[in-house]
C-alpha cells in the first residue's frame, strides 16, 4: 500500500513551499487509500524554534491534511520525532561500522574548519585510512568521533525519479557524510533514510531541492541492504518574475494568508495546482476532489508560478460558494463583526453587527471584497458615516436641495430596495433639472464618502431607510 510521509523540521513556521508537499503527499495517499504521516525532523538541535512544531501542525490542519500517524496520534511505527528516536540511529551506525561501510572520524572542528577555509571541497578522507586496530585504539582512548559513510570511489549513483527521470551522478563528487555526530544525533541524510525505511515508507515526495541530496540518500540504502522507497520530486516554486521565490515569498508563511483572510480551502487548492496540472481546470474544488484527481503523472519538472493574483481570484471563488451556503455564510459574518469591532472605533449602532446586516453587506461586496479583514478598512461605511463638510459635498449650492428632494422621496418609500431607491435617485435628478451625475457626486458625498464602493442605491439599501436619512441631514449641516 502506499504510505507516505511529510517530514518537516521545526525550525519555523510553515511556508509555502513545505505546506504544497505536505498537501501533494495528503493527495497522493487519499486517493489510494493509503497512509499519510507527520514525522517531525528535529535533529539539527540548534535550528529549532520554540513552539513552531505545535505551529506546523496548526497550519496543516486549518489547510485540512490530515495526518493516520503524527507525533501527537501516535501510530505504530512512533515516535515520529527524530530526537526520540535516537538509538535507533546509533543502532543502525553501527551496523554500517561493523560492516565496514561507516568508519569513525576523529576529525575535530578546527582541522574540518581549516580544510574548509583552504578550500577543500569536502572531506579529505583522512579518518577513513585508519586501520581497524587504530581506530579502535582512539575509540577506547574515548576520544569524540563521529560516525561517516564510506562512499565507493568511481562509482555512478543513479537516482530514479518519478518526475525527474533517471539522474546520475558521480560518485567521486559526494562526500563521506557524516552520519551520527559526537554528541550522538544522527544528521538529516541518515535519520530521514533510516526512518523512511523503519516507517516502510512507500513514496518520498518532497521539494526538488532534495533530488542531488538522493544519491546519498541511494547510497545509504545500499549499505544498509535496503530497498529504497519511489522518489518524487516537486518541481521548485518560483515568483512571477520567475525568479527562484524569493526571501520574501519563501518566507510566506501560511499563517500569514490566513491572518490576512484568506479561506483555507482556497489557500489549499492554489497550492495543489502549483507544479500539478491534473485535476480539471474548473476551479473550487475541494481537496476530496482534487485527491480522487491525483496522479503522480500530472507533476511537471518545471518550476511552478507563485502569482498572488491567481491566489486572489481563487479566494473569490471559494468565498462566494461560502456565501450561498448558510452554515459558512455565518461563519463569514461573525468573522466579519470581530473584524469590524476591532477595526473601528465607532460603529452607527449595535444593529450593524447583526448577522443579517453583515451577510447584506457581504453579498453586496462579493465581486470586490473576498477578504473579511479588508471590508472594515475598504468599506467603512457600512459602519461609520463619512465626515461629510461642506467642502466634502461637491456643488454646494445645488446639493442643498438635492439633499432635501433626496430625503423627501426616500422618506415615503415603503420598499427601500435597490431598485426603488435608484429609481427616486433618477426622480430627484429630473425634478430639480439637475444631471444626474451631479445627484450621485452629492449622495455619494453624504453616504460613503470615497471614490469606491459598490452601486449607491445598493449601499443605501442595505444601510437602511433611517440610516440614509441620518445621513443626509448630517451632511446638509
Ligand atoms: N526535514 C526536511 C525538510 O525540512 C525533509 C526533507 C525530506 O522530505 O526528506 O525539508
Amino acid at each position: 500500500g502506499v504510505r507516505v510521509r511529510f517530514a518537516p523540521s521545526p525550525t519555523g513556521l510553515l511556508h509555502l513551499g513545505g505546506a504544497r508537499t505536505a498537501l501533494f503527499n495528503y493527495l497522493f495517499a487519499s486517493g489510494h487509500k493509503g497512509q499519510c504521516i507527520l514525522r517531525i525532523e528535529d535533529t539539527d538541535q540548534g535550528r529549532l524554534v520554540p513552539g513552531s512544531k505545535e505551529g506546523l501542525e496548526e497550519s496543516l490542519q486549518w489547510l485540512g491534511v490530515q495526518f493516520h500517524e503524527s507525533p501527537s496520534k501516535g501510530g505504530p511505527y512512533g515516535p515520529y520525532i527524530q530526537s526520540e528516536r535516537l538509538s535507533l540511529y546509533q543502532q543502525y551506525a553501527r551496523e554500517l561500522l561493523n560492516g565496514g561501510s561507516g568508519y569513525p572520524c576523529f576529525c575535530g572542528k578546527e582541522r574540518l574548519q581549516s580544510l574548509r577555509q583552504r578550500g577543500t571541497t569536502g572531506y579529505d578522507r583522512r579518518c577513513r585510512k585508519l586501520s581497524r586496530r587504530q581506530a579502535n585504539e582512539e575509540m577506547s582512548r574515548g576520544s569524540p568521533f563521529t560516525v561517516r559513510l564510506k562512499v565507493p570511489e568511481n562509482e555512478v549513483v543513479c537516482v530514479e525519479d518519478a518526475v525527474y527521470g533517471r539522474v546520475e551522478i558521480k560518485s567521486s563528487t559526494i562526500e563521506d557524510q557524516v552520519l551520527l555526530k559526537t554528541d550522538g544525533f544522527p544528521t538529516y541524510h541518515f535519520a530521514c533514510v533510516v526512518d523512511d525505511h523503519c516507517m516502510e515508507i512507500s513514496h518520498v515526495l518532497r521539494g526538488e531541492e532534495w533530488l542531488l541530496s538522493t544519491a546519498k540518500h541511494c547510497l545509504l540504502y545500499s549499505s544498509l541492504g535496503w530497498k529504497p522507497p519511489q522518489f518524487v520530486h516537486l518541481p521548485l516554486l518560483v515568483s512571477s518574475t520567475g525568479e527562484k521565490l524569493s526571501k520574501r515569498l519563501q518566507g510566506t508563511s501560511v499563517l500569514s494568508y490566513q491572518e490576512r483572510g484568506f479561506l483555507a480551502e482556497a489557500v489549499a487548492e492554489f497550492l495543489c495546482r502549483l507544479g500539478w496540472s491534473g485535476g480539471g481546470e474548473r476551479e473550487g474544488r475541494s481537496l476530496e476532489e482534487l485527491a480522487a484527481n491525483f496522479s503522480l503523472s500530472g507533476i511537471s519538472r518545471s518550476p511552478a508560478t507563485v502569482d498572488e493574483g491567481k491566489l486572489m481570484s481563487t479566494n473569490k471563488r471559494h468565498f462566494r460558494r461560502h456565501l450561498h451556503d448558510p452554515e459558512s455564510a455565518a461563519v463569514l459574518a461573525r468573522k466579519l463583526a470581530e473584524c469590524v469591532k476591532t477595526t473601528l472605533t465607532v460603529p452607527h449602532d449595535s444593529s450593524s453587527l447583526a448577522p443579517e446586516y453583515l451577510f447584506q453587506v457581504l453579498q453586496l461586496l462579493e465581486d470586490r471584497i473576498s477578504l473579511i479583514p479588508r471590508v472594515p478598512i475598504d468599506a467603512p461605511y457600512f459602519w461609520t458615516p463619512p465626515s461629510a463638510t461642506k467642502e466634502s459635498i461637491p456643488s454646494p449650492d445645488i446639493a442643498a436641495r438635492l439633499l432635501e428632494e433626496l430625503s423627501g422621496r426616500l422618506q415615503e418609500l415603503t420598499d427601500f430596495s435597490q431598485d426603488c431607491v435608484a429609481k427616486e435617485l433618477k426622480g430627484a435628478s429630473v425634478t430639480l433639472g439637475v444631471p444626474h451625475g451631479v445627484t450621485m457626486q452629492v449622495c455619494r458625498a453624504a453616504i460613503v464618502g470615497q471614490e469606491r464602493s459598490p452601486g449607491l442605491a445598493g449601499v443605501c439599501s442595505v444601510l437602511g431607510k433611517e440610516q440614509v436619512l441620518e445621513r443626509f441631514k448630517l451632511a446638509a449641516i
